[in-house]
């Protein structure tokens, strides 16, 4: 799949990748640091990401105002858009589902936690029917 990856945080950067090559799946990352990068990057012209996987916690556009343009967006809305966070915060978990997610994933502190989890995520989502295939 096409990954659009949406992270401030450089480690968690890394350990998505990390965990992408030791799984050896062949997923291709893009990554943007902000809502306003990933934006950018979605607007550009170059081809749509199959899903994304999106932060909540990041400086200038955080994930939900991301989220909230991309669901305005008569094309952007349909891309799958799975929120990968540390926020067990109820009211973030609410506010997501109600702007429009497909999932949203806790990320687990124990890296091999981590592993498990991200692998069943792309697992389920490379089983899936996808908009842009
Ligand atoms: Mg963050």
């Amino acid at each position: 799949m096409d990954i659009l990856f949406i992270e401030d945080d450089a480690i968690e950067t890394m350990k998505l990748n990390r965990t992408v090559s030791k799984l050896q799946l062949k997923h291709n990352i893009t990554e943007a640091k902000n809502g306003e990068e990933a934006l950018n990057i979605l607007k550009s012209g170059a081809s749509l990401p199959d899903i994304i996987l999106l932060d909540l916690n990041m400086p200038r556009m955080s994930g939900t105002e991301f989220l909230k343009i991309l669901k305005e967006d008569d094309v952007l809305k349909y891309l799958p858009t799975i929120i990968l966070t540390t926020s067990e915060n109820r009211a973030d978990l609410l506010e997501c589902y109600k702007i429009g997610i497909a999932g949203y994933v806790i990320k687990p502190l124990k890296y091999e936690d981590y592993e498990n989890k991200l692998k069943k995520v792309l697992e389920y989502w490379d089983t899936n029917e996808l908009v842009k295939a």
